[in-house]
């Protein structure tokens, strides 16, 4: 069980103030005033070149790098104070591709009950722990697939991280995620009751119904839009296609229409294989993907997350169709089910599963970053992006446990953790 975020406050530099002033803006929360900061570590991986550069610095100015190089050619404004980071390596801040702040592990609470027995204020207060945990993991931004039963919270929360009255990572959300009416889950009860079980998700049904859910969630906030392609909704309990493909395929082109793109839940050859033909960006898990599954997917640009944190035995031969097909593998840890905080174990799992530390560290930075259509300020360690960096100790492109080994966080210019 992880340890309880006490001990993350402790640690937290940022002053209370900083977050009490309540920095307006959507998106942006306002850059730390103050002087520029020069940050010298052992090495930075930029993940724009395979090996990491030993010597290098990083300057910081507001909330974006300002430059980045050997450290006697970074000009360093006679202002700047210094941040020695010795012993570590210092690369972008982390992508978590698939959490769910408003959830936390099965082992403590089970899945059902979160959604039946824990009320939503509760729910809230236990995600903005679960974000301060994120953040302080290394993970500087999320995206988040789904309050799974906890409305449009995780909207709120998002606009709380990014006034600054919490501390937490950028987010992109989905708001309730979309499942075919008797689809999903809590299931099982009295057929007199069951139309009036509050589900884990919004239900959807026919061409008109999808289309309604997919805007009525854009209307609350939703930045992405999550359908469940199939479920455990056959006669045996199995998972089949939650969906016709007229249905996705109305589905995602509404989603399109908004400039929105699309996640898709999957478990199935025949679910990955419907949203990948309705032209979902991402599939998520994909445990039974085919070869020619991953073809298509790799055809059409598809991202594949397979969350090896959590699901089946065969992540390692999916993961090998994935590669030999040529698709781009991202990072999602699936976190909720998993505990926040413990992310970078997604990242060593995909090492664990057939990856090089490289390839892992490239699908939580820059390809994440592409992914949510930020590589524009985020997933790099370049001149103008946001400076979102986090150092760990040892060197992650040799061993990638050390992602776990986190010294210190900044997030748009603004330190979280040093050592
Ligand atoms: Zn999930």
């Amino acid at each position: 069980m992880r340890t309880i975020s006490v001990i993350v406050l402790a640690t937290t530099i940022v002053s209370n103030a900083a977050f009490a002033q309540g920095r307006g803006g959507r998106g942006n929360a306002a850059a730390p005033a103050g002087p520029p900061v020069l940050l010298v570590p052992d090495r930075v991986w930029n993940a724009v070149d395979d090996a990491p550069h030993d010597g290098w610095a990083v300057l910081v100015r507001g909330d974006r790098i300002e430059a980045v190089g050997p450290r006697a050619q970074v000009t360093v404004p006679a202002d700047a104070t210094t941040i020695a980071l010795p012993g570590t390596t210092l690369l972008p801040g982390l992508v978590e591709g698939h959490s769910h702040l408003l959830l936390h592990p099965y082992n403590e609470t089970p899945w059902n009950d979160q959604v039946l027995h824990e009320s939503q204020a509760l729910r809230v207060a236990r995600a903005v722990n679960h974000a301060r945990a994120t953040l302080m993991a290394g993970f500087t931004t999320v995206r988040d697939l789904g309050t799974e039963g906890a409305g449009y919270a995780d909207v709120g929360l998002k606009e709380a991280i990014d006034q600054g009255i919490i501390p937490g990572p950028r987010m992109q959300v989905v708001t309730r995620a979309i499942v075919g009416i008797g689809e999903y889950a809590p299931k099982g009860f009295a057929a007199e009751y069951s139309d009036d079980i509050p589900q884990g998700a919004q239900e959807a049904s026919g061409l008109d119904d999808v289309s309604r859910v997919v805007r009525e969630q854009i209307k609350h906030g939703a930045d992405w839009i999550k359908f469940y392609a199939d479920y455990r909704w056959g006669p045996n309990g199995e998972a089949e296609p939650g969906f016709t493909q007229e249905e996705m395929n109305v589905l995602v082109s509404v989603a399109k229409t908004s400039g929105r793109s699309v996640a898709a839940h999957a478990t199935t050859a025949e679910g990955m294989r419907r949203a990948a033909l309705a032209g979902v960006s991402t599939i998520e898990h994909g445990d039974g993907g085919t070869p020619e599954v991953f073809k298509l997917m790799a055809e059409k640009g598809i991202c594949y997350v397979p969350t090896v944190s959590v699901g089946g035995r065969n992540k390692k031969t999916v993961l090998g169709y994935a590669l030999a097909a040529g698709v781009t593998i991202c990072n999602g840890a699936d976190s909720g089910p998993l505990a926040h905080g413990d992310n970078a174990r997604e990242v060593e799992g995909l090492v664990a599963n057939g990856l090089t530390p490289l390839q892992a560290l490239r699908a939580a930075t820059v390809n994440d970053a592409r992914m949510l259509h930020w590589e524009d300020r985020i997933g790099a360690v370049k001149p103008g992006l946001f400076a979102d960096l986090v150092a760990v100790n040892g060197d992650p492109t040799k061993d990638i446990n050390a992602l776990s080994s986190v010294a210190f966080v900044m997030k748009g210019g603004t330190v979280y953790k040093k050592p």
